[in-house]
């Protein structure tokens, strides 16, 4: 291997391989990062910008302490981005409302909130807010809107200024950044690998896969099973409102810019990720009724974009164990999680071992043999 191949190639240029990307590099490493490009499923182009905590690690309260640590690191984040970059992420950290649209809907999501907090190390507080306590705390909110839980945790930010500064901050650490550069294939070759890409042949001492939908076929070349499939979601976006809502909701949040940002879809589409006209009917029928000023707001854009689904929904961390230094990272919340690709995972692959607290993400669990 050629003694100035880069310590890290990372594969992937969306939020999550940009993200570690950039801890890599800040850390003094030499990386590569591989991007294919506008052809490919890009899911860090389509998504909502929540910082979503509530309701995170149902059943698995090790997924529900990374978010809330991954959460309370954003301020600093974003700060620190900011000052690496001059793009302003719109970070901000309101705390957001669940809206329950049923009374069977809010005892469920009651019940879930409370058994998730029993569960979780890392404490975040929450209010349950029956319809008349939340119209209080919330102006414009429907009549029908039977109630609410309540997390001061949650927080937004733009998803698209995210993607740019971390791609900026990488490069400005002295990162190769390469778009339009597909990986084809790898494998192993002296101390390190050998990567055979659509724009030649190139090398790296190891690889973090980190290519949102096609992890499922790159890390399958390393022997790990990241058994992740699309899950589509339909976004609309409306024009430009005078500032009504100023704090996070589960679909519906105001930009900085004015725009509302209207998505909570959730299909199997397959590889298909348009948009259709009942699902987006639906949405702005519900928008509608979650905050009747919305009736009248004109619609701009709408887009599908495919979610990167494990089949519990909870991250995969994973090094092959076929191929040492072959790690695999696939990842829903990228935008939540960012600050824990970029600073406490970095940590853990630079000392090539993903064991330890981040154990329960093993894709391991899914080779669990059903009784
Ligand atoms: C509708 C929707 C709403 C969402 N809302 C939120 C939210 O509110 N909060 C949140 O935290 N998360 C949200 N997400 C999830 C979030 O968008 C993703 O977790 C995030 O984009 C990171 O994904 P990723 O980087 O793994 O994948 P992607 O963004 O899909 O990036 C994968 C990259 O890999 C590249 N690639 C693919 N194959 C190759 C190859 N062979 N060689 C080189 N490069 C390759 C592609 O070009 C692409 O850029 C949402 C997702 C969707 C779809």
């Amino acid at each position: 291997m050629d003694p100035k191949s880069p310590d890290f190639v990372v594969v992937g240029g969306g939020t999550v391989g940009a993200a570690i990307a950039y801890g890599l590099a800040r850390n003094g490493l030499s990386v590569m990062l591989l991007d294919e490009g506008d052809i490919a499923h890009r899911a860090a182009r389509g998504n909502f910008g929540n910082i979503w905590v509530q309701g995170k690690g149902h059943n698995n309260p090790a997924y529900a302490d990374l978010t809330r640590a991954a959460a309370n690191s954003w301020a600093s984040y974003a700060n620190e981005l900011q000052a690496e970059t001059e793009i302003d992420l719109h970070f901000r950290r309101p705390g957001a409302f669940y809206l329950c649209f049923t009374h069977e809907d809010f005892q469920k999501r009651t019940a879930m909130m409370r058994a998730i907090d029993r569960a979780a190390s890392v404490s975040s507080p929450f209010e349950i807010l029956d319809g008349s306590e939340l119209r209080k705390r919330l102006a414009g909110v429907g009549p029908s809107i039977v109630g609410a839980t309540f997390s001061p945790d949650d927080g937004t930010a733009n998803p698209l200024h995210l993607l740019r500064a971390l791609i900026l901050a990488f490069q400005r650490r002295g990162g190769a950044y390469r778009p339009r550069c597909k990986l084809l294939s790898f494998r192993p070759e002296g101390m390190g690998y050998t990567l055979e890409t659509t724009d030649g042949v190139t090398a790296g001492s190891r690889i973090v896969l980190a290519a949102g939908l096609a992890n499922k076929e790159l890390a399958a070349i390393a022997g790990i099973n990241a058994p992740v499939r699309p899950v589509r979601g339909q976004v609309l976006v409306t024009e430009k409102l005078a500032p009504f809502l100023d704090y996070g909701t589960n679909f519906i949040r105001q930009t900085v810019e004015g725009g509302c940002i209207i998505g909570e879809s959730s299909e199997e589409a397959g590889f298909d990720d348009g948009t259709t006209l009942p699902i987006l009917r639906e949405t702005a029928r519900r928008a509608a009724q979650a905050f009747p000023i919305l009736k009248h707001a004109r619609v701009v854009r709408s887009w599908g974009a495919l979610r990167i689904m494990t089949p519990d929904g909870i991250p995969v961390y994973e090094e092959s164990s076929q191929l040492p230094g072959v790690y695999a990272v696939s990842v829903h919340s990228g935008v939540t999680l960012a600050p824990f690709h970029s600073s406490a995972l970095v940590e853990k692959l630079i000392q090539g071992r993903l064991g330890g607290d981040l154990a329960p993400f093993s894709s391991r669990r899914f080779n669990v043999q059903k009784a």
